[in-house]
């Protein structure tokens, strides 16, 4: 709107009134720089316009851990998002690209000087996997050379097992998307033959099979001619595997590889980002081995886990609304393969403290796996206090014993049967997401196998990540 408006006053002859400038003065500026500094400006690239109060919900379930404080629809698809410190800001970038309904929410720093007609929202950060590689070359110095193919390669892993660095090298990498997604780059030496280096990447939102342009499928495609049996330029081959869960993997360094400095550095993992120490000493390690670190689970929580073959996991989590003491409960069930079996979202009465909605979410979870007749079951939620309640063998005669005391007996009548275990935040958000929901819509879900939209992204997210 802005600009067709603009266009039309380009040929106009102004008055001298309309030409006087109206001066800003800097302490008149109503919202203070730093805000921005916290802040993110979204757009979800997709044709159709995408129900945002849909997105509002999903984002802030998501990003809880990340202190979102509030996402608002300012446009069609484009959203202002903000957060507690420029840490939580840093931390939701770096986990992207992220999706909605599939399509790509694209996000940029937010910047007090601009207008939302002033984002381009054309570059995506997003980790890229290099196939084929010569073993001589997985060097983070061919990340540098690589700049001119698939764009700023800004970090690469070189743990040897989530890096790879042996069937592939993992570089993250800024690309154009106004181009074709990039399929290989072929290495050449003067001294040995060429190498064709397939590409493939991780969490890629959807693109066309036919044009490789991120933001449409084939079938909206406006440029490919769709004829039965046609095979497509481009495919799902480009999406990667994730890594399996982070509770088996070795830990390491990410060496980054900013073109802006003159050496590479090293940061440690950390779920908060990489703090960049560019220093002689992380520039030296870099260049070796990566070191193996301790990386306590508190500061690296994993991703969903599915159980062993033959057992049920159960998710279970509570909503507590303080304000108007509402509460409700999640459970989803989910088997070996990462399938959905069933679970449900509802409100419950609140008796006590916001604890006692998590004691009712492990309660109805376990009357749930009952119901259904399975066998062995795994119940998982994040309430580490709870949990070491049920574990402890001695009387517990407080009030939150005493609230857990039914679920203790249809544990104990379970004969080992039902385990009750600890998942982080991280790995129980789609219990979280139904809680959260039923909360705040003060209604009802049911399902079985077939997964409700508003937890098929985190379902998808948590199986990608295990297997
Ligand atoms: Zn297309």
């Amino acid at each position: 709107m802005a600009d067709s408006l603009l266009a039309k006053l380009g040929d106009l002859t102004f008055t001298a009134e309309e030409q006087d400038a109206v001066v800003v003065a800097p302490d008149a500026v109503a919202i203070p720089a730093e805000d921005f500094a916290s802040s993110l400006v979204g757009k979800v690239v997709s044709p159709p316009t995408i129900d945002g109060s849909r997105l509002i919900r999903q984002f802030r379930s998501i990003w809880k851990d990340d202190k979102v404080l509030n996402i608002s629809e300012i446009n069609q698809n484009f959203f202002l998002i903000s957060f507690a410190s420029p840490a939580n800001r840093a931390n939701v970038l770096k986990r992207g690209p992220w999706d909605f309904q599939k399509y790509w929410f694209a996000l940029e720093q937010a910047d007090p000087n601009r207008t939302i007609h002033d984002y381009s929202f054309l570059h995506m950060c997003i980790w890229v996997r290099i196939h084929n590689i010569p073993l001589s070359l997985m060097t983070v110095a061919l990340a540098r050379v690589l700049r001119a193919s698939i764009g700023k390669v800004i970090m690469t892993d070189t743990r040897l097992e989530d890096g790879n660095m042996g069937e592939f090298m993992r570089v993250r990498g800024l690309i154009d998307t106004s181009k074709p997604l990039r399929r290989c780059v072929v290495l050449s030496r003067p001294d040995a033959k060429a190498s064709m280096c397939p590409l493939q990447y991780e969490r890629l939102p959807l693109f066309c099979h036919g044009c490789g342009l991120i933001g449409h499928s084939v079938l909206a495609c406006p440029t490919t001619t769709k004829v039965e049996g046609q095979k497509f330029q481009y495919g799902a081959w480009l999406r990667a595997r994730l890594p399996k869960c982070s509770a088996a993997r070795p830990r390491g360094r990410l060496s980054i590889v900013d073109d802006d400095l003159d050496v590479p550095v090293t940061v440690d993992l950390a779920p908060e980002g990489p703090s960049v120490r560019p220093d002689s000493n992380a520039a030296n390690a870099s260049a070796s081995a990566p070191e193996p670190v301790p990386h306590p689970a508190a500061t690296d929580p994993p991703r969903w886990c599915p159980p062993p073959a033959g057992s049920v996991m159960i998710n279970v989590d509570g909503a507590f609304l303080p304000s108007a003491r509402l509460g409700a409960v999640g459970v989803i069930a989910r088997d070996s393969s990462g399938a959905v079996l069933g679970g449900f979202a509802k409100p419950v009465p609140v008796r006590g403290p916001a604890s006692s909605v998590e004691i009712s979410a492990l309660f109805t979870g376990l009357e749930f796996t009952i119901a259904n007749g399975w066998p062995s079951a795994l119940i998982e939620f994040d309430a580490a206090v709870l949990v070491n309640k049920l574990h402890r063998p001695t009387v517990d005669l407080s009030l939150l014993g005493d609230l857990l005391a039914p679920s203790r007996a249809l544990i104990a009548a379970s004969h080992g049967c039902l385990r009750v275990g600890f998942a982080s935040h991280s790995a129980n958000t789609a219990a979280h997401a139904l809680a959260s929901w039923a909360c705040h819509n003060d209604n009802v879900i049911s399902f079985s196998s077939v997964c409700p939209e508003l937890i098929s992204r985190i379902v998808h997210d948590d199986l990608s990540s295990s297997f």
